[in-house]
């Protein structure tokens, strides 16, 4: 074999007139695809939860394969789309009808920040990064947690916010990048502080350390307190 053979990068040993095929057999996995998605109810996809990106890929790689393969048949690819789809709506069905079913497949929408203060335990069983969320709530518009009356992470991932009203907005934990937020054991001001770990607030004295009561972090952040602006 000779790496970079013009002929075997181009076509193999097929004959041009193949090309033909591949043509037509793109064009049968594109309605293929078409009408699976067609079928199996959904209107369109924004996002997708866990269940559905399995079955996108697993349709994705057969329709990849009969687009091109010359040796790959059209009837056993036929035979995966209809089982893929009875499998899809199927699935679907008994996730409606059980919801432990469902929770497990898709999993359930998870609190994250609650009353301005991260729902550190759940956040934890996530896994996901603190900075994923706060990019998240940056890019909602969101300073710092005390703006933040409930924050939900939804299935496919999004999070879904609520906020105080103007009034009852708290001082709460910064959400900026760390050029913006001080972080320190030691309190370099006195005046009310957050936990970067969870968002408890409390008044800290001027050169005094403390440990935080919710859950035993020692670092501190100076809280914001303004409000949103739109
Ligand atoms: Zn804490």
């Amino acid at each position: 074999m000779t790496p970079f053979d013009i002929q075997r990068l181009l076509i193999d040993e097929l004959p041009f007139s193949f090309l033909y095929e591949v043509a037509f057999r793109a064009c049968l996995a594109f309605i293929a695809v078409f009408l699976f998605l067609k079928c199996s109810g959904r209107r369109g996809i924004r996002q997708l939860s866990l269940f559905e990106l399995v079955i996108i890929l697993t349709l994705g790689s057969a329709a990849g394969d009969v687009s091109f393969y010359h040796d790959v048949a059209l009837l056993p690819v036929a035979v995966v789309f209809l089982t893929l789809l009875i499998l899809y709506r199927s699935t679907i069905f008994f996730m409606r009808r059980n919801k432990r079913l469902d929770a497990w497949i898709d999993g359930i929408p998870v609190t994250v920040v609650k009353d301005g203060l991260y729902e550190y335990k759940s956040l934890r069983k996530l896994n996901i990064s603190s900075r994923e969320l706060l990019m998240e709530l940056r890019q909602r518009g969101v300073e710092h947690l005390g703006q933040v009356r409930l924050a939900i992470m939804e299935i496919d991932g999004d999070v879904s916010l609520y906020f105080f009203a103007a009034e009852d907005v708290r001082p709460g934990l910064s959400v900026l990048p760390p050029e913006h937020r001080e972080e320190y054991r030691i309190a370099t001001h006195s005046g009310v502080h957050c936990c970067i770990n969870c968002g408890f607030t409390r008044q800290l004295e001027s050169g005094s350390t403390a440990r935080c009561v919710r859950c035993d972090s020692e670092i501190w952040s100076p809280a914001l307190t303004n409000h949103r602006s739109s």
